[in-house]
């Protein structure tokens, strides 16, 4: 039998690459559900060579051209954000790769588990904002959560056939972004377009700038609190700047497991949509004569402060998580659309977190609420910013 794939976000650096792995096993998978933002002539492109059974564009001014593209094939084409939970709770669907991009994942996230799907989750961002109540709703709804990121699929894999009592630590490898080395005086003249170039990932904007700041690290740190029940005091972050190693555990024993590869997201994509099973794939493979040395450093908290202000929000609980992330989606729109610096952005998160409504025991609603309303003070920061 196939497993049956809903792509939120299959127009994305994550979504292209799950259909690569599809691509490649089309035995073993089936597209179901393609989703798209804005990019309508991808998605367009994406359907007409995997005919799955629905596709959405989430922005409704391109529905019309989406639907003539496609008149002449059995596929349901809708538009607009509530579209979006709708399909993921279709029979149809066995798992749902959660690949877009920041706050909104989360509620197809949260309508996908109730429905009891599983979900190969890229998205950090909604454990990051929700993770106590997207635990707790998989956990009702009999939902298993199989990580995306490299980091979290390397811990999973570490701890296949582990008891989570015998976890002492996990530690998070991070390759230190472009930035890694540079002292203050010239992270203040850094540009826009040296923060996108990453040393190792292709990825997508948002968390490339998040890679560059070190937020990344702290969102994935989070995320990993959630997902494997490690208090974050449990959880290091070391900066390997080959990025081979993805992760590791160490377990009370003083033993250290750790997973390794080249870099290249189709691994853990396809470890995930392929979970329990290990697919054969022709990714090509690490040679250990090539590879040089392995090196390791300490992250900079004093440089690149956000990573503290992960740690922050998640030791404070409640909505601060949720706050931060709505500022740092802010500031690093707009650091992409060059209106801050790049050493602006901890500050404006910062002074985000001290001034939003803190709620200790947070509602789905409250979760909306708190996004919108860290928007509004963020935005007047970076105006102010912006005035200085
Ligand atoms: P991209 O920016 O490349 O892609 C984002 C996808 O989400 C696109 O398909 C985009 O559509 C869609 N999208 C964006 N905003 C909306 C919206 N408001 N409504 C509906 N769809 C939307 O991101 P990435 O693939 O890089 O990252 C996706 C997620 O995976 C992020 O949470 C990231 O942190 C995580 N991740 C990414 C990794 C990577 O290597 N890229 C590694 C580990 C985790 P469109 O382009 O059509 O507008």
């Amino acid at each position: 039998m196939k497993k049956r794939v809903a792509i939120l976000g299959s127009t994305g650096s994550i979504g292209t690459q799950a259909l690569d792995v599809i691509r490649k096993h089309r035995n073993l998978f089936g597209v179901e559900v393609l989703t798209a933002g804005r990019n309508a002539g991808l998605l367009i492109e994406q359907a007409l060579q995997f005919v799955p059974s629905c596709v959405v564009i989430a922005d409704e001014s391109k529905y019309a051209e989406v639907r003539d593209a496609l008149s002449l094939l059995p596929i349901k084409v809708l538009c607009g954000m509530d579209a979006l939970s709708d399909v993921v709770t279709l029979s149809s669907v066995d798992i749902v790769l959660t690949a877009m991009v920041g706050f909104a994942g989360l509620a197809p996230t949260v309508e996908a588990i109730r429905a009891g799907k599983n979900i190969a989750l890229a998205n950090k961002e909604t454990l990051v904002v929700a993770g106590s109540l997207i635990m707790q709703l998989a956990r009702d709804h009999g939902s298993e959560i199989y990580p995306v990121d490299s980091e979290h699929s390397a811990i999973f894999q570490c701890l296949a056939g582990e008891k989570p009592e015998t976890i002492e630590k996990l530690i998070l490898t991070a390759s230190g972004g472009p930035f890694r080395g540079m002292d203050r005086s010239r992270l203040e003249r850094v540009t826009c377009q040296e923060a996108l170039n990453h040393p190792k990932w292709c990825m997508g904007n948002k968390i490339t700038i998040d890679s560059a700041s070190l937020m990344n690290k702290g969102l994935e740190v989070i995320e990993a609190s959630w997902l494997f029940g490690i208090k974050p005091d449990r959880i290091e972050v070391v900066i390997h700047p080959q990025s081979v190693i993805h992760s590791l555990v160490q377990f009370i024993d003083g033993s250290i497991k750790a997973q390794l590869g080249l870099p290249d997201m189709k691994l853990p994509i396809q470890y995930a949509l392929g979970y329990p099973e290990r697919i054969s794939s022709d990714f090509p493979r690490l040679d250990f004569s090539e590879c040089g040395n392995f090196t390791f450093e300490k992250p900079d908290h004093t440089l690149f402060r956000n990573l503290s202000l992960a740690y922050e929000a998640i030791r404070t609980g409640g909505n601060m998580p949720c706050i931060m992330n709505a500022a740092n989606e802010m500031v690093v729109e707009a650091f992409l659309q060059e209106k801050i610096k790049f050493l602006d952005m901890p500050g404006i998160i910062e002074q985000t977190m001290s001034r939003v409504t803190f709620l200790s025991s947070p509602s789905l609603a409250d979760y909306a609420e708190t996004d919108a309303e860290a928007r509004v003070v963020a935005g007047r920061l970076i105006k102010g910013n912006l005035q200085k």
